[in-house]
């Protein structure tokens, strides 16, 4: 806490792997000899940046970039970047420490790490977001590399400016070295799935932890916070396997549609309009209603997939929903169930799906995005969504496996932390004190 005052998410983020690791350290004294979580804790390389750029009206304008390189024990960094007026480093920092162990729970050979800027998209042109990705890269460009750090997407950042940071890099580097970054388009470079691969992934751990108790997602009904690339994809698997979702939301409020969400009318909204769900709730008549400012915890649900952000859903939303038939949670978005939420939902035998664990198939699929990439290959959606499915259920039986190892049955969290825990102490161990 001394050495990284204010950073409260980071705190947070360290608070609950750490709290998992006694039992670890007692089974295994060479990790607490050669300092490997005061190691993992402080990021092999920070970089933080000035980033200006000429909105539409001429004025010059200043924001803060930011790439926290985690760890590469495993592969080179890997985590998105993250455009949104809230960031800081605190909030990279609890991202890309979060990153090395859901990395590494992926089984495949990357590294963790984050980056950003304090940016808002919101309300810019398109024009702007152009210039602002292409001033971002002119700094970035000299710290990322196919072998070194690969950033994808992350809040505010999709494939159109995947695709202007992407053109930048190339312009300044002379390379087309489609390794470099993940989230590309499908005509260059990029990977069928991954655009679906996080909320894809949550559901399917969905699935596998409902299984656990012989439940089945055919009989769950479903809210869904957020509305962007997690939350929409989200939606779309839950509904193809069967459940019935009816909630999504975004920072003015929430939509409660009792008839299902339309997901292809909210795609449309948000991918062509990129409009609101208000605007889903005016397009969609009767069935739906918005509530402005709302939470989206105040809707009924069986399941519960927070999808928007950190810290959305705390302890007083948790009760209620438990009081009313709550079995499930898995958190699309990075750490959005509060500490006490969390504790309430594990003393009340709720399935609790952590985000490293639930949501590692947007990564995993862009290290699958890297494979293509290096064999100069494209693989069909069905291939790679078979691959999708593998990873999931594999991260799911491994954390099951070690929550069992531990004596803690069922504890998807402990599960998570310590397995992904151990698999970047081990690569720590073998490479030295470096
Ligand atoms: P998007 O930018 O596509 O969507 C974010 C959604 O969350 C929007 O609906 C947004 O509403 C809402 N939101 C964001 N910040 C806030 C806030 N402070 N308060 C209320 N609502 C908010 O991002 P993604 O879907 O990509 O990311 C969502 C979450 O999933 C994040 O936690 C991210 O770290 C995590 N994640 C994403 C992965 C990916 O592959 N994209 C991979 C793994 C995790 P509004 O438009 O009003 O801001």
């Amino acid at each position: 806490y001394r050495r990284n005052p204010g950073e409260a998410e980071f705190h947070q983020a360290v608070d609950e792997v750490f709290g998992c690791l006694s039992p670890v350290l007692e089974k295994h004294p060479e990790f607490a000899e050669a300092a490997i979580l005061e190691r993992l804790c402080e990021p092999e390389r920070q970089i933080i940046f000035r980033v200006p750029w000429v909105d539409d009206a001429g004025q010059v304008r200043i924001n803060r970039g930011f790439r926290v390189e985690f760890n590469s024990a495993l592969g080179p960094y890997k985590g998105g970047l993250r455009f949104h007026p809230s960031v800081y480093l605190g909030i990279v920092k609890f991202l890309g420490f979060e990153q090395i162990f859901k990395n590494a729970l992926t089984g495949m050979p990357i590294g963790g790490g984050k980056g950003g800027s304090d940016f808002d998209p919101r309300g810019r042109s398109n024009a702007e977001i152009m210039r602002f990705c292409q001033s971002f890269m002119t700094e970035l460009y000299r710290h990322i590399g196919e072998y070194t750090d690969v950033p994808a997407g992350d809040i505010g950042v999709g494939t159109r400016e995947i695709g202007y940071l992407f053109g930048q890099y190339k312009r300044i580097t002379n390379r087309y070295e489609s390794g470099v970054l993940t989230g590309k388009g499908r005509g260059w470079g990029g990977s069928l799935v991954r655009p679906e691969a996080t909320g894809y992934g949550t559901v399917l751990f969905v699935r596998e932890m409902l299984a656990t108790r012989n439940l089945r997602l055919e009989d769950q009904r479903v809210a869904v916070s957020g509305s962007g690339n997690v939350a929409l994809h989200a939606i779309e698997k839950a509904q193809a396997l069967g459940a019935h979702v009816v909630t999504c939301s975004d920072s003015t409020g929430y939509v409660v549609d009792e008839g299902g969400i339309d997901v292809r009318l909210l795609k449309e909204i948000k991918e062509q309009q990129r409009g609101r769900v208000s605007d889903y709730a005016a397009q969609r008549g009767r069935a739906a209603r918005f509530v402005a400012d709302g939470s989206v915890w105040e809707v009924d649900a069986t399941v519960a997939l927070p999808c928007a952000t950190q810290n959305e859903l705390g302890e007083a939303a948790v009760k209620r929903l438990v009081g009313s038939g709550l079995v499930a949670v898995a958190e699309g978005a990075n750490m959005p169930t509060t500490p006490a939420a969390i504790t309430h939902l594990q003393n009340s035998g709720v399935l609790f799906g952590p985000g490293k664990a639930a949501n590692a198939g947007g990564v995993a699929t862009s290290a699958l995005e890297m494979q293509q990439n290096a064999s100069r290959d494209a693989w069909s959606f069905s291939h790679t969504e078979r691959r999708l499915e593998a990873i999931m259920t594999d991260i799911h039986q491994r954390c099951a496996a070690t929550a069992d190892e531990y004596g803690l049955p069922g504890n998807y969290v402990a599960g998570a932390n310590i397995a992904g825990f151990v698999q970047v102490a081990d690569a720590m161990l073998s490479l030295g004190v470096i």
